[in-house]
C-alpha cells in the first residue's frame, strides 16, 4: 500500500525533518507512528498522504511513484486512495452532519442527491445515523470525530491516515474513536495512526518509531 524508499524533506529554511527514512506499508494493515515531538511524524503522514512531494528518495502509494505523477494525477490518486481524520476534525461550523460528509466527495463530480445518499450511509456506519441533522457545536466531541472518520471513509478509500484522531478527546469518546478505527481496519482498510498516547500504541500490533527524521527500529509484529 505504501512504500517509502529513502525519503528525506527539507524544509525550506534547511530544516532535515526527514533523513532517509525508509518503511514498507503492507494492504490491510494496523499501525502507528510514535516518537517525540518535532521527530518527523506528521512530515511522514504529509509524504504518505501525497500532500507533500519529498526532497529526496522515492514515494509509493498503490504502486505509484508519486514523482511519475502531475499534481492533478496526485489529486486524483488521493481522492480515491486515502482518507484523512485530524486531531481538529476540521468540521465546517454551522453545517449539518449530513453535509459535512457529503462535502467530502464536493469535487469528485457526483451529483449532490447521491453525495447526501452516501454521506447517511457513511454516518450509518461510525453510529451516528441518528444525528444527521445535527451541527458540530450540538455534537460532542467524540461524535464530531466520528462524522470526520465518516467523511474520511466516504468512498471507501483503501488507505486511512489519522493524526492524533484522539488527541482533543476525554478517554470514553477515545476509546469509541479507536473502537470505530479497529472496525474500519477488520473490514479491510490500511489504517495508519500518530499518537502520543502510549495506551493507544501499546494496543497496536505495529509501531513506527521516530527520532530525528529517522525510523528507529524494525518493524514488531504481533499476531
Ligand atoms: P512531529 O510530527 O513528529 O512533531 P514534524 O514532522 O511536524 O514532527 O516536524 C519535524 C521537524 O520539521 C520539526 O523540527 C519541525 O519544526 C520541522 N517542520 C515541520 N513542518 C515544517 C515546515 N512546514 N517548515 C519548516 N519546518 C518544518
Amino acid at each position: 500500500m505504501v512504500e517509502l524508499d529513502s525519503v528525506s524533506k527539507v524544509y525550506p529554511g534547511g530544516v532535515a525533518a526527514l533523513r532517509g527514512a525508509s518503511v514498507s506499508i503492507e494492504r490491510g494493515e494496523l499501525l502507528c507512528i510514535v516518537g517525540p515531538s518535532g521527530s518527523g511524524k506528521s512530515t511522514m503522514l504529509n509524504l504518505i498522504g501525497t500532500l507533500d512531494r519529498p526532497s529526496s528518495g522515492t514515494v509509493r502509494i498503490d504502486g505509484y511513484d508519486i514523482a511519475d505523477l502531475s499534481d492533478r494525477e496526485l489529486s486524483a490518486l488521493r481522492a480515491r486512495t486515502i482518507g484523512f481524520v485530524f486531531q481538529q476534525f476540521h468540521l465546517a461550523a454551522g453545517v449539518p452532519a449530513l453535509d459535512n460528509v457529503a462535502d467530502g466527495l464536493l469535487y469528485t463530480g457526483v451529483a449532490l442527491a447521491e453525495r447526501r445518499r452516501q454521506a447517511a450511509e457513511a454516518l450509518q456506519r461510525v453510529g451516528l445515523g441518528h444525528r444527521l441533522d445535527h451541527e458540530p457545536h450540538e455534537l460532542s466531541g467524540g461524535e464530531r470525530q466520528r462524522v470526520a472518520i465518516a467523511r474520511a471513509v466516504m468512498g471507501d478509500p483503501p488507505l486511512l491516515l489519522t493524526d492524533e484522531p484522539t488527541g482533543n478527546l476525554d478517554s470514553v469518546s477515545g476509546a469509541t474513536v479507536m473502537a470505530l478505527l479497529r472496525e474500519l481496519h477488520a473490514a479491510g482498510t490500511t489504517v495508519v495512526i500518530i499518537t502520543h498516547d502510549r495506551d493507544i500504541a501499546a494496543d497496536l500490533p505495529r509501531h513506527i518509531e521516530m527520532r530525528d527524521g529517522q525510523v528507529q527500529q524494525a518493524a514488531t509484529w504481533r499476531a
